[in-house]
């Protein structure tokens, strides 16, 4: 049996002074006051039991024994004091409480062995003594305990594991010191117990990746979405900010957190005003890349101190990039929509401003072709034509301009009626009958009417982009037909041309605003007809497409349905 004590006694001290060896490491590479206290605790723990089997030998020895207990309690409930501060004062209390029995310990000359006889002075500096420290572990576990409510998972896993830790140390200590000469069977239970706690106050301490990975698993597929909607649905780098800041805090069990720009300025704080987020990022540097040293957030004081670990900052640090990354996608976002709005509301104030003058000079233009003005020389007369051509051009120009503008504003209210389509298309093809001059135009149509609800001036202004286009993208002289038919439940107008074609790989972007497609020639557009068109089309609850292949010509079919049943008005 003895030897099998000796085997635990020894196997306790190892494992106590690895434990220390481990507090110490870690508060070398980590030196904050959570580690320092550690360290300080388990370290003075570790060579109370290494002296312990001499301590008898001397009062000398017994003293240090006294001081190294009194020091390892000190650690741990300065160690709680650092993760959930006390107020100052009960801080100074503890600290003057641990002196003072320390003091009446050694003054009273404490025997080494509990079980001897004890003077009354004796028996009360050993029961302050036990009292001191026990304080200064039930404390702990109780307020650890606390704390753990709510707390993400890896931190309530640490606090409890924490609490189970001090306990059993408490429990070995008190049995160990009040048991009085215990059977060899009940040392053998207490250095049992004595070797169980090792572990849980290793895996309490420093728990290793693969247990902190297990303690968050049910949080990973939270976080994992959370992310994804984080980075993908939020409209703006101040909302992103502000969301973002709520799972930092639980990835590392803050209690309040703040987000810095690049340039320093504090992009969302939570828990923490914007003013003392500030403060603490200027005084801290907080834009350096995050290291295994002292963190500055640490600083705000009152608060339950996050446990950081290698393992936290690794995990703060990759949601960083990945919230760093959202924030560049958002900002580029919003300067591409400030572009965008800067497009569209240039092309409402150009459009505008070009429309009055423009119907000035269409206006006299003709005027002057109809000799209304009096008589102008054939040579002047012979241009005229061209010119009102060129005029009605750059008035279609700003029609769509407008139309345009109006759409993506949405400004754009159809004003439907029923309408004769055949009627409506063959209009449409009066307005731009000129521009279609150089083309040969065939205009296929049925022997009845086919009516239908449609916004007759946006009707036409689909048709005549179709022709526009049609006559722009194909050589002079060659075909342009036009084919109007009822097909099914559809009114479908389709525009023919024999012209350049349009490639495969173009055709899925050619409806998209201010796209066009590299044609080689020096064909005017806007990029915004066959979008408008679209639009237009799928307002009516019909649709346009494209059937073409380069070099054999182009046909886009337009329709709308027969009957009342279109979607969007
Ligand atoms: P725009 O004609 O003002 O450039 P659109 O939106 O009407 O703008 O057309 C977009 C692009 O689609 C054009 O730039 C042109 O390259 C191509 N496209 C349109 N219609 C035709 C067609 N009938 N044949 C060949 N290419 C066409």
């Amino acid at each position: 049996m003895s030897d099998l004590l000796l085997v635990f006694q020894l196997a306790i001290e190892l494992a106590f002074s690895l434990l220390a060896i481990k507090a110490i490491a870690s508060s070398v590479r980590q030196p904050d006051r959570p580690h320092g206290h550690l360290a300080l605790a388990l370290g003075s723990l570790a060579l109370l039991i290494l002296l312990a089997p001499e301590v008898a030998s001397s009062q000398v020895l017994t003293d240090v024994g006294i001081v190294l207990f009194l020091l390892s309690g000190y650690g741990l409930i300065m160690f709680r004091n650092a993760l959930v501060p006390f107020d100052p004062a009960a801080r100074r209390l503890i600290t003057v409480a641990i002196i003072a029995a320390g003091i009446v310990a050694v003054a009273a000359r404490l025997p080494a062995d509990p079980t001897s006889p004890h003077s009354a002075l004796q028996t009360f500096a050993l029961a302050a003594l036990l009292a001191v420290w026990a304080f200064c572990i039930l404390e702990p576990i109780t307020r650890f305990v606390m704390s753990a409510r709510g707390r993400p998972a890896v931190e309530r896993a640490r606090l409890r594991a924490m609490s189970l830790g001090y306990a059993a140390l408490l429990a070995v200590v008190l049995i160990g010191t009040i048991g009085g000469s215990l059977t060899p069977g009940a040392t053998l239970l207490i250095d049992v117990i004595a070797l169980a706690v090792v572990p849980i106050l290793y895996v309490a301490f420093f728990p290793p990746a693969w247990l902190r990975r297990i303690w968050r698993q049910p949080e990973e597929d939270q976080l994992r979405h959370a992310l994804h909607d984080l980075l993908l649905y939020s409209p703006d780098r101040a909302t992103l900010a502000r969301r973002a800041l709520a799972w930092a805090e639980r990835l590392v069990g803050g209690e309040a957190a703040f987000l810095v720009d690049f340039d320093g300025a504090v992009l969302a704080a939570h828990n923490v005003t914007t003013a003392d987020a500030e403060k603490i990022a200027s005084a801290n540097d907080v834009l350096r890349p995050i290291s295994n040293g002292p963190a500055p957030w640490r600083n705000i004081s009152g608060r339950l101190t996050p446990l950081f670990g290698d393992e936290e900052l690794w995990r703060l640090r990759q949601y960083g990039t990945s919230i760093n990354a959202g924030l560049d996608r958002v900002a580029m976002n919003e300067r591409i929509a400030a572009l965008e709005r800067a497009k569209t509301d240039f092309l409402n104030i150009a459009s505008h401003e070009l429309r009055g003058p423009m119907t000035v000079i269409k206006g006299y233009l003709t005027m002057l072709d109809a000799g209304a003005l009096g008589e102008v020389s054939p040579k002047a007369q012979s241009v005229l034509p061209l010119l009102i051509s060129k005029s009605d051009e750059v008035n279609w120009m700003i029609e769509q301009m407008i139309e345009a503008s109006r759409l993506e504003e949405g400004r754009l209210a159809l004003k439907k009626q029923r309408t004769d389509i055949v009627e409506l298309t063959e209009n449409a093809i009066d307005g731009v009958r000129m521009l279609l001059s150089g083309h040969e135009l065939k205009v296929q149509t049925p022997s009845t009417s086919i009516d239908a609800e449609v916004d007759p001036d946006r009707f036409q202004i689909v048709v005549r982009n179709l022709l526009s286009n049609a006559s722009k993208y194909s050589p002079a002289g060659t075909d342009i037909t036009v084919d109007i038919h009822r097909n099914g439940e559809k009114a479908t107008v389709s525009v023919i041309d024999q012209g350049m074609g349009i490639a495969a790989e173009d055709q899925s972007h050619l409806f998209s605003r201010f796209v066009r497609i590299e044609t080689g020639g020096h064909v005017k557009g806007t990029g915004l007809g066959l979008w408008l068109s679209r639009e237009i089309a799928r307002m009516h609850g019909g649709d346009l497409s494209v059937d073409s292949a380069v070099g054999q010509g182009s046909t886009f079919t337009f329709t709308v349905p027969l009957s009342n049943h279109s979607g969007r008005s």
